[in-house]
């Protein structure tokens, strides 16, 4: 099986929130879209491990994902160990990505976050040295790309997720364990905050900024080359 595009993230459920409009756009396109959770988020206050990974699949099923993988490294002390790097970096062997998409290193309040995006990137380097210790033939992915919905960071680029909305909002409420509605659920993603709410006001906000109903939004460290700046879609006026 190989995947066109591979989500890196610490926790069940924060591919969904961060970047789960545009996992199911590419899905929805025929892309083949993987998610590896690094941890089993054994450490949250709401759930069971083993609930959450029920959760975490059907998600997957209503995102259209093609595989999803779990490393159960530690939640809450999750580090970007050289081993930790070697088992992510043969699960992007094994899948061949082109695509990565990693959490947004900087300005994260969950420390696992900063430290999948860390990892991630130490595994995408990795993956693709011949003679690295790792399971499967050396594969570097093209393009990295950190989902930085929420945080406050000048995005490199927004995807309209507007068609995808209510399946992304289908794809978070899997997780009834977590956003049950409970005092504990509104602590988990921003504090004081129902994620279901979070989802409509930031992703609203994003679409406003770029003339749609609802977006996602990205950055990426490297300048990017386009072909034709007659096609950008960028409202000005
Ligand atoms: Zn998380």
């Amino acid at each position: 099986m190989r995947l066109e595009v591979l989500a890196v993230a610490a926790h069940p459920d924060d591919a969904e929130i961060t970047c789960g409009g545009t996992i199911i756009k590419l899905t929805e396109r025929g892309k083949t879209v993987g998610v590896l959770d690094l941890t089993a988020g054994e450490m949250g206050t709401l759930g069971s491990p083993e609930g959450r990974l029920r959760e975490a699949d059907e998600a997957a099923k209503i995102m259209g994902l093609a595989v999803r993988e779990n490393l159960h490294l530690p939640d809450s002390a999750l580090t970007d160990a050289i081993d930790n790097r070697r088992r992510i970096a043969a699960v992007i062997r094994k899948y061949t990505p082109q695509t990565v998409i990693l959490p947004l290193p900087e300005k994260q309040r969950h420390p696992d976050h900063r430290m999948a995006a860390i990892a991630g990137y130490g595994a995408c380097f990795l993956a693709g040295l011949a003679k690295a210790e790792i399971e499967g033939e050396p594969h570097r992915p093209t393009t990295i790309i950190y989902a930085s919905s929420f945080l406050e960071v000048t995005p490199s680029f927004y995807v309209d997720i507007s068609a995808q909305f209510e399946r992304k909002q289908q794809a978070v409420a899997a997780y009834r364990s977590q956003f049950d509605g409970s005092p504990q659920s509104k602590m988990i993603f921003k504090p004081g905050t129902d994620i279901m709410e979070l989802l409509e006001i930031y992703h609203r906000k994003y679409g406003v900024e770029v003339g749609c109903r609802y977006a996602e939004t990205f950055w990426i460290a490297e300048p990017m080359l386009i072909d034709d700046p007659t096609a950008l879609a960028v409202r000005s006026l």
